[in-house]
């Protein structure tokens, strides 16, 4: 069949995307479902800061590509050998599909998948093999096994976690990528504790969803660290109780002078190694510095090596927050369903596919937290 999607070709093009249009709007072929995989129409997809580091280079992933890696959608077809899915199905994609055998699995670290791992980094699907292509034959690569930009994806089950269909479709997909890494940190890696002194480096999409992970928990004070005041206004929205503008004054002492001498639980989801730095700078003695942040693969942390030992601290790295998806993607939704995570926060605006490049303008400025690229369905 034929589907509208956004192919990246060439990595590190200059900005304004509007002008260098890194994503091409293109009409492209979709081959299956096959044996084992499953045709979705995608309704929602977000635009994350992972997105962005491969569009500028700093993430790089084989191109051509279907960009998108947090989306929702329909079951529409499914390949036989498929038993947990059926046309009708609402899903949400995990931009980890956990095989369920592998070492990492078995232990329950899915974000870990050791095949998932491999079929990412070569742009297959989980099992092998693409189903993106143009006419002539030049095959196109999937993006973390689900490349929601497209009108319609083929995905392996083990990237489909199945859900109510009364939960709107297009928002559903903020949990796939944004709130399990967010909120996951908090209630997985981190198990912050009610009352702990918490704060957040960075207030994008993934920051954000810290923020409303540790309203969940009943951290307090809450306290939100960003270089832009429109960021800082929604993680204040969100339920942080102080905001820090790191373009104002230095943040590390702003809070060390906020809490005492550092907060107990802080978090960066920046993706630099200075403002992990400044975090761990910011975190009282005996606390956890939680990094959730992807950096540039090149990058180096430097710390005090005597502080782990003679301050007992902690350093935690959080990928996907630690999620098991078919576990968390569901309670997740439960909450947010129940008033008790409130994700409309992190939706600055519904945009087209077509209007892809400058949604990733505004992203790069710091305009915006989320924008979901709704489609007719
Ligand atoms: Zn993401
Ligand atoms: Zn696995």
């Amino acid at each position: 069949m034929k589907t509208k999607a956004a192919v990246i070709r060439q990595m590190e093009l200059p900005r304004p995307y509007v002008n260098s249009l890194p994503l091409s709007i293109e009409e492209v072929e979709l081959d299956g479902p096959k044996h084992g995989e499953v045709l979705v129409q995608v309704a929602g997809a977000g635009l994350c800061h992972s997105d962005l580091s491969v569009i500028n280079g700093s993430r790089p992933r084989p191109v051509p590509m279907v960009m998108g890696h947090e989306a929702a959608g329909v079951v529409r077809d499914v390949g036989s050998g498929v038993k947990n899915l059926k046309p009708d199905d609402h899903v949400v994609f995990s931009f980890v599909p956990c095989c369920g055998g592998c070492s990492m699995c078995a232990v329950g670290r899915a974000p870990l998948c050791e095949p998932a791992y491999e079929a990412a980094i070569t742009g297959q699907l989980l099992n092998g093999g693409r189903r993106f292509s143009v006419p002539g034959g030049e095959v196109i690569n999937h993006h973390q096994g689900v490349s929601g930009y497209s009108e319609y994806t083929v995905a392996a089950p083990e990237s489909l976690i199945k859900i109510e269909k009364s939960y709107p479709i297009e928002m559903a997909a903020l949990f796939g990528c944004a709130i399990m890494t967010g909120v996951g940190a908090v209630v997985n890696t981190a198990k912050v504790q009610q009352g702990t002194t918490a704060a957040v480096f960075g207030v994008g999409g993934v920051g954000l969803s810290v923020v409303l992970g540790l309203k969940l928990v009943g951290a307090y004070p809450i306290i939100a660290v960003d270089t832009l005041q429109n960021k800082l206004d929604l993680a204040k929205e969100a339920g942080a109780t102080h905001a820090i503008n790191a373009s104002e004054v230095d943040p590390v002492s702003a809070l060390r002078d906020l809490t005492g001498g550092g907060a107990t639980d802080v978090f960066e989801a920046v993706g630099s190694e200075k403002a992990l730095g400044q975090a761990y700078s910011a975190t009282c003695k005996g606390g956890r510095t939680i990094t959730v942040g992807l950096p540039s693969p090149g990058s180096e942390l430097r710390i005090p090596a005597l502080s782990l030992v003679a301050e007992e601290r902690q350093l935690l790295g959080s990928y996907m927050g630690s999620c098991v998806p078919k576990r968390d993607i569901p309670r997740f939704l439960e909450l947010s369903r129940e008033g008790h995570l409130q994700i409309d926060v992190l939706n600055s605006r519904f945009i087209t596919l077509d209007q892809v490049n400058e949604g990733f303008d505004a992203l790069a400025q710091g305009e915006v937290a989320r924008q979901i690229i709704k489609f007719d369905i």
